[in-house]
């Protein structure tokens, strides 16, 4: 039996991609799972296709820009479940485009999806974590949290940004003795509606063509579940996944 068996895991923007493919393989080794996300109706198909393959899964409609809504998704996952063990802080977009073209707009969202979200996300489940002395935050960075690229300033600013919360979070709780292990996910490309968030149709052309080589969002799926199934005295604190064919 998988270590995965009850336990009660957090996915954030569960609703497409990674998120909603983690929740599938997770759910298929015996998780409970909490899915949270902007879109109900998918949220909602999403909980009656686990439900059908015999898994467990719940639902909350969650916009993790905000601080409150993360600390009530918490508060119902303890409600529903009495714990929270594993976190997967993966809601994020990626509206790329030249730092001249000014889209403001898409830098707020960014900073307020990709890296407050985070935040939040990690505060809404942290006490109840140290008070159990026991838990796992998996934050989604990207190997645009290791590389810089043209159009993609900002995005990897917010992607660098998750890998430093993902090290210090891992420093500060090993030095407290709370046994709660973090785990930092950069995958390459990966097929998922993300590519969409990008409008500026110059950038949008290059990344299409970048993202021929893409792997299935259950590639990173299956490497997040390797991450949780390890002894409770091992922590996988970095996972690179690129397409094989990947150069950058
Ligand atoms: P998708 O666009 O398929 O999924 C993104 C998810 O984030 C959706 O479920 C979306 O749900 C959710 N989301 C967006 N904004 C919010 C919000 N304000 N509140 C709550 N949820 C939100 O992309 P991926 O699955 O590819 O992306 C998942 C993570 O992986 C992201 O952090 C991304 O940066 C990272 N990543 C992806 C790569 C790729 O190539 N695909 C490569 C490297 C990293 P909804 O709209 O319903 O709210």
């Amino acid at each position: 039996m998988s270590t995965i068996q009850n336990q009660a895991v957090i996915i954030t923007g569960a609703s497409s991609g990674i998120g909603e493919a983690t929740a599938k393989e997770l759910a298929s080794k015996g998780a409970k799972l909490v899915l949270a996300a902007r879109r109900e109706d998918r949220l909602k198909k999403l909980q009656d296709e686990i439900q059908t393959s015999g898994g467990q899964a719940i639902y909350k409609v969650t916009d993790v820009t905000s601080h409150e809504q993360l600390e009530e998704l918490a508060a119902y996952a303890l409600k529903e479940f009495g714990k929270i063990d594993v976190l997967v802080n993966n809601a994020g977009v990626m509206p790329q485009a030249f730092l001249f073209k000014k889209k403001i707009e898409e830098w707020d969202q960014m900073i307020d999806v990709n890296i407050k979200g985070v935040l939040y996300a990690i505060a809404a489940v942290l006490p109840s974590m140290r008070e159990r002395k026991s838990g796992h935050i998996i934050n989604l960075s990207s190997v645009a949290g290791h590389n810089i690229y043209p159009g993609g300033t900002v995005y990897c600013g917010t992607k660098h940004a998750v890998r430093a919360i993902s090290e210090g979070l891992r420093q500060e709780e090993a030095m407290s003795g709370t046994n709660i292990r973090v785990t930092n996910v950069s995958p390459g490309a990966v097929n998922s509606e993300l590519l969409e968030t990008t409008t500026d149709p110059e950038l949008k052309a290059g990344l299409d063509e970048f993202y021929k080589v893409a792997i299935d969002a259950d590639s990173i799926a299956r490497a997040i579940s390797f991450a949780i199934e390890q002894p409770s005295d091992v922590a996988i604190n970095e996972l690179i996944i690129r397409p094989t064919v990947q150069v950058g």
